[in-house]
């Protein structure tokens, strides 16, 4: 079978020349007789492939002095847990904005820890919106604030990086991180788990304040205590290794195409044309306020909703794959990632042109 365009919200479509590559590697990497997934993660050839990765990506993001990268294991889940427990640093409070499934998830999974505020809440205007900060009401004694800045479900998204003073921000990047230039000194940690827009499933990226580690409750495991991983290279324990080096290939491949501004450009280019045709003419909708929409997950609708299975079963067909929204909301959602080629982009425009005038 011919390969689909693929607009799952993750595991999701990864760039073609990547795949290729580890075709061409994988049972023997780069002569050395075996394959990455065999190797010893304490090895020299893995410790290169581990030290190369972090270092394209500290070069394509731009991470400043007193930042860490770190690669972590259990998915952006266990960071909902592992904020808080690394974070609070003896305090027992801490900021949520909450802007769609994904914050709220989050929230749930804090209130375990600790007292949670929720500084704004979009879930009045059913998370059509970002709450502008005017709206925030944060709490003095607040470890840090957190945010989602790519509601993934929803389809709604910051465009602005908050600016809340001393106040450590962390940001879940999960589904937009490395589309777009990041300002990393505004955030005391950004975290994203792999399987969106970096690579397979197993690795959780970390981009840390220094000064943030070494803090966690004692109860935290060695295996998720920030200080202790930092200290260790990332390598406290056996890391993911293959979703490291298949992450170091997305890493070049990003840098071959321009790094992160020219991701940007073409992800504004792709949503804008999805946009704009679902705003055109009323046969499609989309529910969220227009600053606010993701560039990365287009989340969208039928007028008439009796159309739902046909236009999934045409698309299929077209060769226009997981385009199923996620079930709390219903609907439809295409993912924009950085693999995701422009043409991919023009081939659902043009079928959702056609279905439009089939069934309009
Ligand atoms: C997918 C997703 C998660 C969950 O990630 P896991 O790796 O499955 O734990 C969390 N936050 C956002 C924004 C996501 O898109």
């Amino acid at each position: 079978m011919a390969r689909v365009y693929n607009f799952a919200a993750g595991p999701a479509m990864m760039p073609e020349p990547v795949l290729a590559r580890v075709r061409e590697e994988l049972v023997d990497w780069r002569g050395h007789g075996l394959s990455v997934m065999e190797m010893p993660f304490t090895g020299p050839p893995f410790v290169d492939i581990a030290a190369a990765a972090r270092r394209t990506l500290e070069e394509l993001v731009g991470i400043p002095p007193g930042y860490r990268v770190l690669f972590m294991h259990g998915g952006a889940m266990a960071q909902f847990g592992l904020v808080p427990l690394n974070l609070l640093r003896g305090r027992e409070a801490a900021d949520y904005v909450e802007t769609g499934y994904w914050s709220g998830r989050a929230i749930k999974e804090a209130r375990r820890y600790c007292r949670v505020n929720v500084a704004a809440s979009g879930g009045p205007c059913g998370f059509s919106r970002i709450p502008p900060q005017s709206e925030w009401r944060l709490d003095a004694d607040a470890a840090y604030c957190h945010i989602t800045a790519n509601e993934t479900v929803n389809g709604v998204e910051f465009h602005e990086t908050p600016d809340i003073g001393n106040v450590p921000l962390v940001a879940d990047m999960t589904s937009n991180f490395l589309s777009r230039p990041i300002d990393v000194a505004r955030f005391g940690l950004i975290y994203a788990s792999a399987q969106k827009n970096v690579g397979p499933t197993g690795l959780t990226i970390l981009v840390l304040r220094e000064e943030l580690a070494g803090g966690a409750h004692p109860l935290t495991p060695n295996v998720f205590d920030y200080g202790v991983q930092a200290e260790n290279e990332s390598m406290y324990n056996t890391p993911a290794t293959f979703s490291i080096y298949v992450a170091g290939l997305v890493f070049e491949w990003i840098k071959e195409q321009g790094g992160l501004v020219a991701m940007e450009v073409a992800s504004k280019r792709k949503s804008g044309k999805l946009y704009d045709l679902i705003d055109d003419g009323g046969f499609y909708r989309c529910p969220v306020a227009s600053e606010a929409r993701s560039r990365v997950n287009v989340c969208f609708a039928l007028a008439d909703t009796s159309l739902d299975d046909r236009f999934l079963d045409e698309a299929r067909g077209a060769g226009l794959v997981n385009l199923k929204g996620h079930k709390a909301v219903g609907g439809f959602r295409a993912s924009l990632y950085n693999a995701m080629p422009e043409q991919g982009v023009d081939t659902l425009v043009d079928f959702m042109k056609d279905f439009a005038g089939r069934y309009g």
